[in-house]
């Protein structure tokens, strides 16, 4: 296997970055983040997923009476349970490496060895600085190195890492490295084009903006094959 994983110091460097000098307060609202690894900490899958449901019942509970929201009311008696539960088993089961989905690669009978690209991959995850939705469409492509993916599994990839508190910027190249790995070429792009409802339900506001970020690895760092993959999308150049 010839991947590279690119790595937070490349990633630091190329744009310039000095985390340093911000501070908390400064990083949330950048957008930044510092390993290209989810951070987890030491023991962090200890307790079983009913534990982990059990407890942040309780502390939501905690949250919303701290509000000041009556917890006998009917409507709002099962709030933190559902939260719960929704937290473990749904929006952040992608922190689990146990749900990992595994990827089957399957020869390559019709030596099909030209770009095949997976486009509109829709995805929801959930900004880690704000834990608000982030909405957006994953567009992959790859050139096989001999083995082919179903392809079904590009989204559940996709899906796996979305399912994780996230910034979008890991989220695109904790996907291009897991395609490098799974398809055992360097030979992969990513686009990922989102909406932040941190930016767009509370901040600025801004309601039309999007964010696109992109990963091109070996041959689609070839200006002709780049255009190939984006002219797939709708972008066409002169
Ligand atoms: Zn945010």
């Amino acid at each position: 296997m010839k991947t590279n994983e690119i790595s937070i110091n490349e990633l630091i460097n190329n744009n310039g970055i000095e985390l340093s000098v911000l501070d908390d307060h400064e990083i949330g609202d950048n957008h930044l983040f510092t390993s290209i690894e989810t951070p987890l900490r030491k023991g962090a899958f200890d307790l079983s997923d009913a534990e982990k449901i059990q407890k942040i019942e309780q502390h939501f509970r905690e949250i919303m009476s701290t509000l000041g929201l009556d917890l006998n009311d009917d409507s709002l008696k099962g709030t933190p349970k559902r939260v719960a539960k929704m937290y473990v088993e749904e929006i952040f089961s992608g922190l689990n490496p146990y749900n990992k989905p595994c990827v089957a690669l399957f020869e390559n009978k019709y030596k099909y060895d030209q770009m095949l690209v997976e486009k509109n991959i829709s995805f929801y995850s959930n900004c880690e600085h704000h834990f608000v939705p982030i909405i957006g469409k994953a567009h992959l492509a790859y050139i096989s190195s001999g083995k082919v993916i179903g392809l079904s599994k590009l989204n559940r990839i996709v899906n796996y890492f979305a399912k994780r508190p996230q910034v979008q910027e890991r989220l695109t190249i904790q996907i291009a490295n897991e395609l490098k790995r799974v398809l055992e070429t360097d030979d992969i792009a990513v686009i990922i084009d989102a909406k932040h409802l941190c930016v767009s339900s509370r901040g600025i506001k801004d309601d039309t903006s999007s964010t696109v970020t992109s990963y091109y690895g070996g041959k689609f760092l070839l200006p002709e094959t780049k255009k190939e993959f984006l002219s797939y999308l709708g972008f066409n150049f002169v």
